[in-house]
């Protein structure tokens, strides 16, 4: 679904990333783990088209070469990124944001419209509850809800999550957690990145560990939540 190949980007004379390379079945959860400035959000960025990347990256999705395609394209071929902090419209209502999520979109008729809306009122009711509410209202488990519904309005193949967990409480990091499995079990793949690994990896087929702009480990979520050095550095052991 979406290989990434020596990808390498800088800020002016900041080596954000130095050679990153993973690959993301179809239907998998992938999760990309890593401390604050490790380079998680610049890799999310890069795959979209949102910074310019070193010469020598290669970013493949579908079979596609999308290195140097420009962002809104990429999103038109099946690619949702869900930004850290949410990001949602805080002035406009729970619907309308939803609205926005499907903006642009050619393909879309109003009936698959309609349909993708009822698709995220099942799967989040409490955002079919508060419709009419404006986004900046919302808790932010409510907010975190709406900013991944949203990336669902295009009808992505892949939804890629930068820290969803962050400043939410353990009770709705876990609603939210297992709202992405059932994201997944609906035929969607997901990118998962996060600085609360252990959340992460118990719901990851598999997970790769990025310390100071490099992969440093990698392997299933089972196998990386019992790693000691994982242990160590991320877990808390
Ligand atoms: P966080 O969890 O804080 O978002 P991260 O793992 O997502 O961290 P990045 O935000 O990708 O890390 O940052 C990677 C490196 O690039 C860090 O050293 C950061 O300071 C630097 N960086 C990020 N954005 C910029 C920018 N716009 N200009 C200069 N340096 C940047």
């Amino acid at each position: 679904m979406l290989k990434v190949e020596n990808l390498a980007v800088n800020y002016g004379y900041i080596i954000a990333l130095s050679n990153i390379n993973l690959e993301i079945n179809k239907g998998e959860i992938v999760t990309l783990i890593g401390s604050n400035g490790a380079g998680k959000t610049t890799t999310l960025m890069a795959i979209s088209g949102l910074v310019e990347k070193r010469p020598g990256s290669k970013i493949t999705f579908k079979g596609q070469d999308i290195t140097k395609m420009a962002p809104n394209k990429i999103v038109h071929m099946g690619m949702s990124h869900v930004p850290e902090g949410r990001k949602i419209f805080p002035a406009l209502s729970v619907y309308e944001n939803l609205r926005a999520g499907a903006l642009g979109n050619k393909k879309m008729t109003k009936a698959r419209f309609e349909e993708l809306v009822e698709e995220q009122y099942t799967l989040f009711p409490r955002l079919k509850e508060r419709y009419k509410q404006a986004g900046g209202s919302l808790s932010g488990g409510e907010q975190q809800m709406l900013a991944i519904a949203r990336g669902l309005m295009m009808d992505p193949d892949i939804v890629m999550l930068d820290e969803p967990s962050l400043g939410l409480a353990p009770i709705v990091i876990e609603d939210i957690f297992e709202l992405i499995v059932k994201i997944r079990d609906m035929g969607k793949t997901i990118l998962l990145i996060e600085q609360n690994a252990s959340v992460a990896l118990s719901i990851a087929d598999r997970g790769y560990v990025l310390e100071t702009g490099n992969i440093t480990l990698q392997g299933t979520g089972q196998e990386l939540l019992v790693n000691p050095e994982v242990k160590k550095a991320y877990l808390g052991a």
